[in-house]
């Protein structure tokens, strides 16, 4: 089991203490950034692993390497002394850790920790790109046999990933760190474990301290979320494959979660990747079971699937993939998670007959559409793009238009239902209203897909209007429910309905 470390880098020894303690129960070692201290604390560092009270590593990380320090070699030096000199005879209260670079070797600093019991951990880091050699990248790393090595290389996209993975998984078998850096090497952190690292750096950000280095995690998350501290070398992986967004996606809250109430060694992470070519790369990497797939992923990644359920046909977009064999089954979900949204929503009123307006048309709009044609309803499809607003009526029969002012009359004629199927309004997205042209009149029901944040600018509007509003976070656990099932074939736990 990999061990839990909250990088800190507060101001100050106090702040760096007072929040360390929030944290107690969730990390096992804590590494004090003095690249992130106020000048005059950089010299007072030598008592913090006695008030820590649990193993620490002293870190001064230079610029170049992605830190803070920018003094100067000869200052760095005074820092590393004072932290280390005056070693106490209880190691305890001595840093238990060093962080030294592969081209750092000054033999005294070197001799004074193999000798007060502070062991090296011997750093390589590229933190603008991946190297093309890894391997050389690790011979460079020269460690001594005592000493940890540690690569911490920046992920440009999933196909780095996929590399490092695939890289780490052939290392003899030794204490060592392994981390891909940035929103692309995310998944290398929460599956430290997988990757032989000794320790997973985590960031207190949830207590307002600046992350430690790009792609680090609250350790509440690591644990709360991922489940952190039970995932080992078996663990089954399953993903969440879209753009950089997905990193602040609920679905692993809820699917980890439902993991656990069933006993299933298995986690859900998000997978950010640009293209569904990298995408495939690390899961593949990875060995994933299965994954979700949302925005921008959902159509081009179709040409990689091998079979497609019957709905996801039909509706023409896929936001769910089950591994089978050296393929994969495509499935949508979207629409059985609508469907059982909206039901909720309106109280099970009458569907038939009601006349509704679906804006988008792109993958979720066309799940809404299959399931509003369903029902009976007559629908309006309004769409930025006129033309794709066309594609997606013609296939149920509905009437299009290009989403402007001239739409009014029409989505006033289309007004029991309106639903927003874009992601105008979206947290990390377009801000906006997608029908700012449009004045509510208070008798609509309005359903966002958006769920982040809570209320978006059409859903407030609306309300203030007095029409009855829902965002999409129910259809979110009806359809995430859903994947549960495909997943593992077992009924979905009450997680997803709570
Ligand atoms: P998508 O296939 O990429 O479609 C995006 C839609 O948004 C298209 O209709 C696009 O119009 C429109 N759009 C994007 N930027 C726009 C802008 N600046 N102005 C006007 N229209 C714009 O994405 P998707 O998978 O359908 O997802 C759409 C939304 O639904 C996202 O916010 C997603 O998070 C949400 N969603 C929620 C759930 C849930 O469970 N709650 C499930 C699925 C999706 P054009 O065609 O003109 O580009």
């Amino acid at each position: 089991m990999s061990l839990v470390c909250l990088s800190l880098t507060g101001r100050t020894i106090a702040e760096n203490l007072a929040v360390l303690d929030l944290y107690r129960g969730q990390v096992d070692a804590a590494e004090l950034r003095a690249d992130f201290l106020d000048p005059s604390e950089k010299f007072i560092i030598r008592s913090f692993p006695e008030r820590a009270g649990l193993p620490c590593i002293l870190s001064v990380r230079r610029k170049m390497d992605g830190g803070q320090f920018a003094e100067g070699e000869g200052v760095r030096l005074v820092v590393l002394a004072k932290g280390l000199a005056y070693a106490k005879r209880d190691k305890r209260a001595n840093f238990a850790f060093v962080d030294l670079e592969s081209d750092f070797h000054v033999p005294a600093v070197e001799e004074a920790c193999r000798t007060f019991g502070t062991r090296i951990i011997r750093s390589y880091y590229s933190p603008k790109a991946m190297p093309k050699d890894l391997d050389a990248a690790w011979t460079a790393t020269a460690f001594a046999s005592d000493e940890i090595p540690k690569i911490a290389v920046n992920c440009a996209g999933a196909n780095d990933l996929a590399s490092l993975v695939t890289w780490a998984e052939e290392l003899p078998k030794r204490d060592r760190i392994v981390i891909g850096t940035g929103e692309y090497g995310y998944p290398s952190r929460i599956l430290a474990s997988r990757l032989g690292s000794f320790l997973c750096f985590t960031s207190a950000i949830n207590a307002g301290l600046p992350g430690a280095a790009p792609g680090q995690i609250d350790p509440e998350t690591m644990q709360g979320v991922y489940r952190f501290r039970s995932l080992s070398k078996s663990t089954a992986v399953y993903g969440l494959a879209g753009g950089p967004s997905v990193v602040g996606s609920r679905s692993p809250a809820l699917h980890n979660l439902a993991f656990d109430e069933v006993g299933m060694d298995a986690v859900y992470l998000p997978m950010p990747a640009r293209d569904a070519a990298s995408f495939f790369a690390a899961a593949d990497a990875l060995g994933l079971k299965g994954a979700a797939v949302t925005v921008p992923l959902k159509e081009s990644l179709l040409p990689f699937i091998s079979e497609l359920s019957p709905a996801a046909r039909e509706i023409g977009a896929c936001n769910t993939l089950l591994r089978k064999g050296d393929g994969w089954e495509g499935h949508n979900t979207d629409a059985a998670g609508f469907d059982r949204a909206l039901k909720e929503f309106l109280e099970g009123r009458e569907l038939r007959g009601l006349r509704a307006t679906i804006i988008g048309a792109g993958g979720a709009a066309r799940a809404v559409a299959y399931v509003l044609a369903a029902h009976g309803l007559s629908c309006l499809v309004v769409n930025r793009d006129g033309g794709r607003a066309r594609a997606l009526a013609k296939d149920y029969g509905f009437a299009f238009a290009t989403s402007d002012e001239r739409a009014c009359d029409l989505v006033s004629d289309h007004a029991d239902l309106i639903v927003n199927a874009t992601s105008v309004g979206m947290e990390g997205g377009q801000a906006g209203d997608p029908l700012s042209w449009y004045d509510f009149t208070g008798r609509e029901a309005v359903y966002d897909l958006i769920y982040k944040p809570e209320r978006t600018r059409l859903l407030s509007r609306a309300r203030a209007a007095g029409a009855r509003v829902c965002n999409g976070y129910s259809m979110l656990r009806y359809q995430a429910a859903e994947q549960f099932r495909i997943w593992t074939g077992q009924e979905p736990p009450s997680a997803y309905y709570r």
